[in-house]
């Protein structure tokens, strides 16, 4: 079966790896600030590795405070850790709808949305396309709130010229290894704001606080340190990291070659009958980490087993988050946000990844045609 996304692994990765594990640190050594430096410059602001990419949306929620009575603004078209995270720290969460083109939060809804309890907005670069931030800046600003950015496919996307990593209090990557560079598991928080990122490095290294400026008490001894909030165990261990780096060396690459990819499905789609393909506003260039097409005319489920039948590992991302059970048996209701249920029961993602050959995408393409034009 073809995939939809997979990870590309060399043997300098695999080197990369084996000298990790030969030396002295297998977690939270050297590796660990290397790779975040290496992140920082292509995020444009200092990260903090953690464990994947639900622990990152964890650790960014909790370093912007967020807890019971607190109302989180999101998207329902994400993977759910997006909202998921938010609901285990006691938070409310609030669905606003999609703009009905690119699938992103639309800050029309998300104005209309916010309430004196909300206390964070989360939006998702949905397939690497960057959400509109500027827009979104404006509402979290008048709110009061803290705009957070679920990076998970947008890696190395850039906005109005600026990278993704710079454009929301905090931004959440993952590193799994269908994204756009793995480290196996693996995640990422950037920020921009010292004092936020400080709460989130605490908060994936157990809540340890060794720093004397803010120890309660400063004359136990060089032992001591304190627990001042509750923290978790979500660092991301040395070899891990030593895998990032390696791979961050080619991020250049992955972008250029799920471009050229892109650009072919675009070409080679463009008059298939009863399909609608993706969009990219002018503003943006986006690390394309899906390619999502819209099958019209009811056949979404035909076509997604017809081209599983043909070996082709096409994806469907993303049931609305609150259909889930979970939120359902919290009173969430099927209707609430109809562009992201419409987008939901057309959407196809393709596959895309970065040792995808023109030969086996050229099969995806003929084999999609066949099924449409018949
Ligand atoms: C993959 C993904 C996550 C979760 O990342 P993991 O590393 O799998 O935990 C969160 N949000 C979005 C949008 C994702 O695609």
């Amino acid at each position: 079966m073809l995939p939809y996304g997979r990870q590309n692994v060399t043997d300098a990765d695999i080197e990369a790896v084996t000298a990790a594990l030969r030396s002295d640190w297998l977690t939270t050594g050297p590796k660990v600030d290397l790779f975040e430096n290496d992140l920082t410059r292509i995020a444009g602001a200092p990260c903090v590795s953690v464990s994947n990419g639900t622990a990152a949306l964890h650790t960014a929620y909790a370093a912007a405070g967020i807890g019971a009575g607190d109302e989180v603004i999101t998207t329902p078209m994400t993977f759910w850790a997006t909202a998921g995270t938010a609901t285990t720290l006691g938070a409310t969460v609030v669905f606003a709808d999609v703009e009905e083109d690119t699938a992103n939060l639309d800050p029309y809804a998300v104005e209309a949305a916010v309430t004196p309890r909300t206390r964070a907005i989360a939006a998702v670069d949905y397939a690497g396309h960057p959400a509109e931030y500027d827009e979104l800046r404006k509402i979290a600003d008048s709110a009061d709130a803290t705009l957070i950015a679920d990076a998970a496919h947008a890696i190395g996307s850039t906005y109005r010229g600026r990278p993704v990593g710079t454009l929301a209090d905090l931004t959440t990557f993952s590193f799994f290894p269908t994204k756009n560079l793995t480290t196996a598991e693996g995640g990422a928080v950037a920020s921009t704001d010292p004092a936020l990122l400080e709460r989130a490095r605490i908060f994936r290294t157990v809540g340890l606080v060794r720093d004397p400026a803010v120890l309660r008490r400063t004359d136990e001894g060089p032992w001591f340190y304190e627990v001042q909030e509750l923290g978790l165990n979500y660092r991301l261990p040395d070899v891990l990291c030593a895998l990032g780096s390696s791979q961050l060396r080619r991020l250049g690459d992955f972008k250029a070659r799920r471009a050229a990819l892109s650009a072919r499905y675009d070409e080679f789609l463009a008059d298939v009958p009863g399909l609608r393909l993706p969009v990219t506003r002018d503003h943006v260039d986006p690390m394309r980490h899906l390619y999502p097409v819209r099958i019209q005319g009811g056949r979404r489920r035909e076509v997604f087993e017809r081209m599983r039948a043909a070996g082709i590992g096409v994806q469907v991302n993303y049931i609305p988050v609150y259909w889930h059970p979970l939120y359902e048996d919290l009173g969430y209701q099927r209707g609430m946000c109809p562009n992201a249920e419409a987008f939901y029961a057309e959407q196809l993602s393709l596959p895309l990844f970065y040792d995808l050959t023109d030969a086996d995408q050229d099969r995806v393409i003929e084999t999609l045609r066949t099924i449409l034009e018949s």
